[in-house]
């Protein structure tokens, strides 16, 4: 009696042991297992767009195309996605759009929309780099005649992706910079206004419109009278993963009969510089949406980049035009009022940036407009409806 007392008792210790060391050895699996997306984003480089996809070790991934239309999907197994980015994918791009979610339990789905018949020319992973990532990259090329990634079920019997969230729908990011601030007072107006005091209640008020709209999402470089280096206004920009960098400036020249408002973009020559310091620097392969440069010689470095920047530059001036449209009639402008230069502020290579000089503070009228709330408030309006037409254009 005693000893089968005991011999039980022996069972329900081992067994509880063996359900601790059983439950240990899974959650240990499963935290080891968790895959997690970091980030995703495109580059083009010739006939080839890549994508690359962030990740927090090398994962078994599925990558096939499927037809009518063409659709190039990865699957990868039960995913934590914690990709901020929501950036439509380049214009020259193979893609037109893309989303991603769960599609099976341990399925996680990505599927990219072509614009075109599409094949998978190689997936890969590059070594992890001096994060710990390790990057999984899908070179894309047109088809010529029947892609060899194509998946040889028809597409009929496949579930359709479920709970998808259509990534480039996401609100934009868009950043307000307002300029100077603290020992930095910027311009001194008529009257002794401060810039630093103007840009800031501007910021503010375009931070309010825009996100009374419903449709942005808005962040401030400095919402107090603080200084801030260019560059770490660059980087809060790159940190919030923003759409957009506007940042808002108001001039001051001897001629006190200027006055009007102006939008800067980054010149063609002060860009070629700025390729070359990035190319100089280590981690360039990071800064180009994902084309990998580590093997690339360096002129086709300085060329990649100058390209990528481009490209971001292109987008600057469609929306500097956009911007200018609405501002005419609504406000005052410059005689020639877009124009180019090499601010520091505007040199983010994968970040379309504007820079507006909304008036002239040696102007006695525009001194007296600017710190009107009414005048904010209509400056912030045409700035909202440029918004709107340059993200819906860039939907196509
Ligand atoms: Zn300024």
């Amino acid at each position: 009696m005693i000893k089968k007392h005991f011999l039980h008792l022996r069972s329900i210790f081992c067994s509880a042991v063996f359900l601790m060391l059983l439950f240990l050895t899974t959650s240990a699996t499963q935290a080891q297992d968790k895959t997690i997306v970091s980030g995703i984003r495109f580059g083009v480089h010739k006939e080839v767009t890549r994508f690359v996809i962030d990740l927090n070790k090398k994962t078994k991934h599925d990558a096939f195309v499927i037809r009518n239309p063409y659709r190039v999907v990865i699957d990868l197994p039960k995913t934590a996605w914690q990709a901020q980015s929501n950036l439509p994918p380049p214009k020259y791009s193979l893609i037109k759009n893309y989303r991603h979610g769960a599609f099976k339990p341990n399925i996680h789905r990505i599927v990219l929309d072509a614009k075109t018949s599409i094949d998978i020319k190689k997936s890969f992973y590059l070594p992890a780099n001096k994060t710990g990532k390790h990057r999984l990259v899908i070179d894309m090329v047109e088809a010529k005649g029947t892609p060899k990634a194509l998946r040889k079920k028809t597409i009929t019997k496949t579930r359709p992706v479920q709970k998808t969230k259509r990534v480039a729908n996401k609100k934009p990011v868009i950043v307000i910079d307002a300029g100077h601030g603290g020992i930095d007072p910027g311009a001194i107006g008529v009257g002794g206004v401060y810039e630093k005091k103007i840009t800031l209640s501007t910021a503010k008020m375009i931070k309010e419109t825009l996100e009374k709209s419903g449709r942005y999402t808005v962040y401030l470089t400095r919402e107090r009278d603080i200084y801030l280096k260019l560059k770490e206004r660059r980087d809060f920009a790159h940190k919030k993963n923003a759409d957009f960098f506007i940042s808002i400036h108001a001039d001051s020249i001897k001629n006190k009969s200027l006055r009007g408002a102006s939008v800067y973009t980054l010149s063609e020559k002060s860009s070629d510089k700025v390729a070359e310091a990035l190319a100089k620097t280590e981690n360039k392969s990071d800064l180009i949406a994902g084309v990998d440069l580590s093997d690339e010689v360096q002129e086709v470095t300085n060329i990649l980049i100058d390209l990528a920047q481009r490209e971001t530059m292109n987008l600057s001036s469609k929306f500097a035009s956009m911007l200018l449209k609405k501002l005419k009639g609504d406000i005052k402008l410059l005689r020639t009022p877009h124009r180019f230069a090499g601010f520091a502020v505007l040199k983010s290579v994968d970040i379309p940036s504007i820079l507006i000089e909304i008036g002239f503070l040696s102007n006695r009228n525009d001194a007296r407009l600017l710190i009107k709330r009414s005048f904010q408030k209509k400056f912030s309006q045409s700035l909202l409806r440029a918004l709107d037409t340059y993200f819906e254009s860039q939907k196509i």
